[in-house]
């Protein structure tokens, strides 16, 4: 069993989603796939929260241009009309919700950080959606029902009692190509949470901890933990192999290549992390291991 997790900048337009495909495909192992919200999306569902929330009406018109690029995502990859329908009335009912929740926030001047986490929730709610009708064979599971969190919202932290066994009892009798959205999780009364912004990355890692994953794949925009960030030094290589205490202490840090607490979960159980690039699957990547 395999985990891999493709964030944001992996699902940016439908073209790189086609990609992903090509490198699920290429597993030999039975796979789980983690995703996050479609690039940008998590960003805009805060901004278009924060207009509603002072007031300015302009929200409505940010939310229809949101939701109009999921529904183009799924017109663009879903050729069967029963998945393509399937799609569009997920849409439209997460779009209704939202809506509600947006104009609750325009009426009170104001959001909750518990309200703020069903909105944002809905990012990996929709894009793990459209790309599970998108692979061949695959099935779909909410992570709400898997993740377990405790403490105030916005602050919490995962049970990792009892979220390890809804994850070994789900994953139980099935080695189908299942998709997960990542980042969201629930509270014990069933309300939705996150795990914080990247969380994505720690939803892999909880997911290949609890079920002994051979291998954690974290698949990114850049060739893996670099010596720099490339964007600001030109001879910035990729390092092949990193400790976990060293691959920890570089995210603490700032290296923004992994969210910091992903590493925590598969570092206890020893599952090796393999940091990959999208743009460039030959590449080698970094290996994050014992070693
Ligand atoms: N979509 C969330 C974020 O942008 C989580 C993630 O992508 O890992 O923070």
């Amino acid at each position: 069993m395999k985990v891999l997790k493709f964030g944001g900048s992996s699902l940016g337009t439908p073209e790189r989603i086609r990609g992903v495909k090509e490198i699920i495909k290429g597993q030999s192992l039975p796979c789980i796939v983690v995703v996050s919200a479609f690039e940008g999306v998590t960003d805009s569902l805060l901004r278009i929260a924060e207009l509603a929330s002072r007031g300015n009406s302009d929200y409505k018109a940010e939310l229809d241009k949101l939701i109009d690029i999921h529904r183009n995502f799924a017109k663009a990859l879903l050729s069967d009309p029963d998945d393509l329908n399937n799609a569009s009335d997920h849409i439209e009912v997460i779009s209704n919700e939202l809506g509600e929740i947006f104009r609750g926030f325009f009426l009170l001047r104001e959001s909750t950080k518990h309200a703020l986490d069903q909105v944002l929730a809905v990012g990996e709610r929709i894009s793990s959606l459209i790309i599970s009708l998108f692979l061949d064979d695959s099935i779909l599971k909410d992570s709400r029902e898997l993740i377990k969190t405790e403490g105030k919202p916005g602050n919490s932290v995962v049970d990792f009692k009892a979220t390890n066994q809804l994850i070994k009892a789900a994953f139980e009798k099935t080695n189908k190509l299942t998709v997960l959205p990542g980042f969201i999780a629930s509270n014990h009364n069933g309300d939705t949470t996150t795990l914080g912004r990247g969380g994505s990355d720690y939803t892999a890692a909880i997911v290949a901890a609890a079920l002994k994953a051979e291998v954690l794949e974290i698949w990114k925009d850049v060739d893996g933990f670099m010596t720099a960030d490339p964007r600001k030094v030109e001879k910035a290589y990729t390092i092949e192999n990193l400790s976990y205490s060293e691959a920890m202490e570089l995210s603490h840090f700032g290296a923004k290549v992994i969210y910091t607490p992903t590493l925590r979960p598969v570092f206890r159980e020893n599952i090796p992390v393999l940091v990959k690039n999208t743009f460039n699957p030959e590449g080698k990547g970094t290996l994050i291991n014992n070693k």
